[in-house]
């Protein structure tokens, strides 16, 4: 290996925790390295976010193309290509891997491909295709988390997939099980379900997405089962048996189930294995997270962690919003993170967003709550695109009025949500909602509508029987 190579700031990972902090201090005028052993764009671009997003608006313009007709079109016989769909997929991510490698290149950021151990708290060694020693002033661990494999029922990648192998299907079997009815399990049975497949969804918790809240779980939980989703709840899985081109799935209690593929999305692995860790003087706690604190630091000084190795909410932009965090305090510049108003959406049909505490949490804080809830059914826009399965709902306390939480269930909602995170995050109040114009006709005034029912004083409802 040749003679080490100094940075300002060394950054292991390059999913979208890591390459934002990159830029952040590329831009601050630091010298930055960037170390990746698989892909630029992490998880979220290659096998997250963008990918599952690319197939869910495949089976979307499907979906609307199939309901033509109530909007007086007429077309012929619809069929699709699921093939065509999954290289559309991948076309989509190869644009965007490509645009990101020019990023990174502009902002003069250094790149190196290979896999980074530390060799003391301010050391790395790269191994791989670009073999180096780098030296830092500060070091940003940024190394994300992978599908995590059951030992009873390990994955094969053919008949038995996680979230990165379902992605590279080219056919589809007449049924799939989907084991996880998290939001990753949610998305892929709301991607099957609308290409005609028997989707099975087999939870061990009560309620599938239950880390959403119950509104949110009771929604959607109505809306799959109208679609004709099979959804079992407090139901484990012990087994998976392969037979021939499909699967056998042994619940607990005895009761089996046939199905021509399982998918399993029960969870993720943070990767913290082979980082030489001990050599930076950092252990992991029991989730094998690092531990920091709102500055992104970690027990020992130089060192940050940022995005999902952090255990913190799973989510893209909360890395990318951490990487931002952890390049300024770097670079010497105070930044904080605040997790009062992290939205997060779920891209299922109907999609669902959330922002803020739920109802349950803001009981469990203390607070009395008002609370307005409007149903699309009441809304113009809604109607006239056919959209009125769904509300919009904003948590507030009662006493303030201050907006604590917000959910919208249906077309538009991660659009939506953006509102009331925005709103959330100044602190505003109900009366700003209501005294902010609206556009009409638009789905944001569902916000306006659902400010003015939690005042009780609503235009487009009836009002409240005193
Ligand atoms: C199917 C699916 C759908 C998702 N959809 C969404 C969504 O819609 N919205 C959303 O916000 N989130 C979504 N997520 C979650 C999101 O992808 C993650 O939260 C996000 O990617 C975490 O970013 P990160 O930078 O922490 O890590 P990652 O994106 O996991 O990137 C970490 C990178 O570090 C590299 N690495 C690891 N160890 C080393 C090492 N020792 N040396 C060098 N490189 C290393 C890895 O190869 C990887 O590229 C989804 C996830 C999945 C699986």
């Amino acid at each position: 290996m040749s003679e080490t190579k100094k940075f300002d700031l060394a950054v292991i990972g390059a999913g979208p925790g890591g390459y934002v902090a990159a830029i952040k201090a590329a831009q601050m005028g630091k010298k930055v390295a960037l170390i990746e052993r698989k892909y630029l764009g992490g998880t979220c671009l290659n096998v997250g976010c963008i990918p599952s997003k690319a197939m869910l608006a495949s089976a979307s313009v499907y979906t609307q193309v199939n309901h033509a007709k109530d909007f007086g079109v007429n077309v012929g016989s619809v069929s699709f290509d699921y093939a065509k769909m999954t290289k559309r997929k991948n076309d989509v991510v190869e644009k965007i891997r490509t645009s990101l490698g020019g990023l990174l290149k502009s902002n003069g950021i250094t790149i190196f491909n290979g896999d980074a151990q530390f060799t003391s708290p301010n050391s790395l060694k790269v191994l791989g295709e670009d073999e180096a020693l780098i030296s830092a002033t500060s070091i940003v661990i940024a190394t994300g988390s992978e599908p995590v494999d059951i030992p009873a029922f390990p994955c094969d990648h053919k008949l038995i997939r996680n979230s990165t192998s379902i992605l590279e299907l080219t056919e589809l079997p007449d049924s799939i099980a989907v084991i996880g009815g998290g939001y990753i399990g949610c998305e892929f049975a709301s991607l099957f379900i609308q290409l005609g497949v028997k989707v099975t969804i087999i939870e061990a918790l009560p309620s599938i997405v239950q880390a959403q809240g119950k509104t949110v779980s009771s929604a959607l939980t109505s809306a799959f089962k109208k679609q004709g989703i099979d959804i079992r709840t407090n139901t484990a899985v012990e087994t998976i048996e392969k037979k021939g081109d499909s699967v056998t799935i042994h619940l607990k209690g005895g009761e089996k189930l046939d199905s021509g593929m399982a998918i399993v999305a029960v969870g993720r692995r943070l990767n913290s294995k082979g980082l030489g860790l001990e050599k930076a003087g950092l252990t992991v706690n029991k989730m094998g997270a690092i531990e920091v604190n709102e500055k992104m630091e970690t027990a020992v000084p130089g060192i940050y962690a940022i995005g999902d190795i952090t255990g913190k909410a799973m989510l893209a932009h909360v890395a990318s919003h951490q990487g931002i965090v952890a390049a300024a305090n770097a670079c010497g510049q105070a930044a904080h993170i605040h997790y009062n108003a992290v939205p997060a959406v779920i891209f299922t049909h109907p999609e669902i967003a959330c922002v803020g505490m739920t109802a349950e949490e803001a009981k469990e804080q203390g607070y009395q709550t008002s609370i307005g809830r409007f149903p699309f059914q009441a809304l113009g826009k809604a109607v006239a695109t056919r959209e009125t399965d769904g509300f919009a709902e904003v948590i507030t306390d009662k006493q303030t009025g201050e907006i604590l939480g917000a959910q919208v269930v249906g077309h538009g909602a991660s659009v939506m949500i953006g509102e009331m995170g925005l709103a959330i995050s100044n602190e505003l109040t109900l009366d700003c909602i209501a005294d902010t114009i609206h556009a009409h006709p638009t789905m944001p005034e569902a916000w306006l509508e659902a400010a003015l029912l939690a005042n009780d004083t609503p235009i487009h409802f009836p009002p409240k029987i005193r």
